[in-house]
């Protein structure tokens, strides 16, 4: 247990207190005659089994999803070990409610429902003091921080300092689903204020209440921010939430050799869409250098996904120049070609030749793409004629609808199946019901970045590697599409199963680092065995014995 000797274990109420150490009505008898705490439980004691149905009879018992959450989350400030145990036990049950869609209410409500500080919030009046600040969070042994300016929260836009509810989620799908140490996580928001008209007059708010600063004040703030993180946790990995697309490119492009950093919402989403385009090669017996990808949407996610693609084709020995002519982009002006003016700097590389074209169904038309992937975060823009073109020009068209949430999916499970016939390849960003069409039942899979992130996460620190490479991600998708089934592609799903997630984790985790050794980016000798090690690193929710009985 990092950070809490078990000789400082506190007795009395302050031991009832101390999420980490509490264990509630699992107390044994002896531990509760030794250690102060006769009379300040109900009298009978109950095995964590006990405790996790009663949990989950009061989560049920809730009749609305962020009635759901604030129970969890007051669970998780009273006993950590339980909260993890319940959410690793329901996993499918529960990730909705700790993480998206729930999360998302849960940050719009964030100022009313705020009861107890979680993780560090970052004003930007505190310039000069960060080092200060971080220093006062009071776990030292720091592995993970999950940072959010807040400007780009999922699919709502800018939330200011209630953005922070997404760290806190991202932190424990990381241990629910990578075993990291709830010690070892740390949740950050960087509060510069907020762009969010309806927040900057609620008399509730708890953010600063100023219009977001951007250029150099802004830079100058993280750039104090990133280097007091690497002198206060020097073996932290960071990770970059939710930030909006003017700031993440330019973050990552400048502190991804610094520090060991990524951003999840280019390159776990990257690694998770490039892991699905893995696997619907591997189901439909096809070839990568013969698919064209045409995105909707060229933003954080899709050249994410663009770049690693190029990867990927450059990794099978296919010229970087020709890889990029497979990668094709519409975003909200129409198809991403040389001549437009004004082009972002993340777009320039996938401009190419080309007349220009207004639209989707005009790009489809002209290019007849194999796959197209929408992150365009705009709902039914796969129309039925977009979608029953694809199926004319393709056998098996790849339908990708990463848009979350459910409401801003690019089209549905039901709508990508019937328009194709049924012969779609689709996932989507949010879960959809199975559908049933012509007699069969597809159960599509979710391009979830939990997939990815707490994998490459757990490797990454295991090997206390200096940085995160693009390798990483793409070994991470290879590794990731290994472990779909033939029974996961009879139903028409492209991932594994979410309740494998911890094993998969694993050998992601041991595939990465085995890259951090193989690039001499590792902080530690190699282990004999990799996969023993990282495993053994992995912690499990469970209640230690305070006094043996
Ligand atoms: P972003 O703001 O960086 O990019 C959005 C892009 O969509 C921009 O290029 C914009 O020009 C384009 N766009 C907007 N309106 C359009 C329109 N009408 N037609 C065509 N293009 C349009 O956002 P992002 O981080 O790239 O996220 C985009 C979407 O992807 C979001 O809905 C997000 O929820 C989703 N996403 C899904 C996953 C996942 O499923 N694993 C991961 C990350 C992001």
């Amino acid at each position: 247990m990092p950070d809490l000797m078990m000789t400082e274990i506190p007795t009395g109420m302050e031991l009832l207190r101390n999420p980490f150490l509490n264990k509630g009505t699992a107390f044994t008898e002896r531990e509760r005659e030794m250690l102060g705490l006769r009379g300040l439980l109900p009298p009978r004691v109950l095995s964590m089994e006990e405790q996790c149905a009663r949990v989950l009879e009061s989560v049920r018992r809730k009749p609305t999803d962020l009635g759901k959450y604030i129970t969890l989350m007051a669970l998780y400030d009273r006993t950590r070990n339980l909260f993890y145990r319940v959410i690793e036990e329901n996993l499918e049950e529960m990730m909705p409610l700790i993480y998206t869609p729930t999360v998302g209410q849960a940050c719009k409500e964030f100022s009313h429902i705020f009861r107890k500080a979680q993780g560090l919030f970052i004003a930007a009046k505190k310039r000069g003091r960060i080092r200060e600040i971080l220093q006062n969070w009071p776990y030292k042994n720091i592995r993970i921080i999950v940072v959010t300016d807040g400007e780009r929260i999922l699919g709502l836009g800018d939330q200011g300092v209630n953005g922070m509810g997404i760290p806190i989620g991202k932190l424990c799908l990381y241990t629910a689903c990578a075993g990291i140490h709830p010690l070892s996580c740390l949740p950050v928001c960087i509060d510069v204020g907020t762009n969010n008209e309806e927040l900057l007059s609620d008399p509730l708010y708890l953010g600063m209440q100023n219009r977001r600063p951007r250029g150099q004040e802004y830079d100058d703030l993280m750039e104090e921010f990133m280097m007091a993180v690497k002198d206060v946790f020097p073996r932290a990995l960071l990770q970059f939430e939710d930030f909006g697309n003017h700031n993440a490119f330019r973050l990552l492009e400048n502190y991804k050799d610094r520090i060991c950093c990524f951003n999840d919402d280019i390159q776990g989403t990257a690694g998770v869409a490039v892991a699905g385009i893995f696997s619907a090669m591997r189901m439909t017996s096809r070839k990568l250098q013969d698919q064209k990808f045409l995105f909707l949407g060229a933003g954080e996610a899709g050249t994410g996904i663009g770049e690693l693609i190029v990867s990927a084709m450059r990794d099978q020995g296919i010229p970087e120049a020709q890889a990029r002519q497979h990668c094709w982009f519409v975003d909200s002006k129409g198809l991403v070609v040389k001549n437009r003016e004004n082009l972002a700097e993340h777009k320039l590389t996938f401009a190419h030749d080309h007349e220009a074209l207004p639209d989707l169904l005009s790009a489809v038309h002209a290019l007849k793409p194999t796959a197209i992937i929408g992150v365009s975060g705009q709902p039914r823009t796969f129309t039925q004629e977009i979608l029953e073109a694809m199926a004319r020009y393709n056998e098996r068209p790849l339908v990708f609808a990463l848009s979350n949430p459910t409401a801003n999916s690019e089209c549905t499970a039901e709508e990508a199946y019937r328009w194709t016939e049924g012969r779609a390849v689709f996932a989507s960003g949010s879960p959809f019901a199975p559908v049933s069409y012509n007699g069969k039942t597809y159960a599509p899979g979710q391009g979830n970045n939990v997939y990815i992130f707490p994998g490459v996460g757990l490797g990454a620190i295991a090997s206390r590697a200096g940085k995160i490479t693009k390798e990483m991600f793409l070994v991470a998708a290879k590794i990731l599409a290994e472990q779909v089934g033939e029974e996961d592609y009879q139903k028409g799903n492209i991932y594994p199963s979410l309740t494998k997630i911890r094993k998969v984790s694993a050998v992601i985790a041991t595939a990465v680092a085995n890259v951090a050794f193989e690039r001499g980016l590792a902080g530690i000798p190699r282990p004999d065995d990799l996969a023993t090690y990282i495993r053994s690193q992995m912690y499990i929710p469970q209640y230690p014995a305070y006094i043996q009985e």
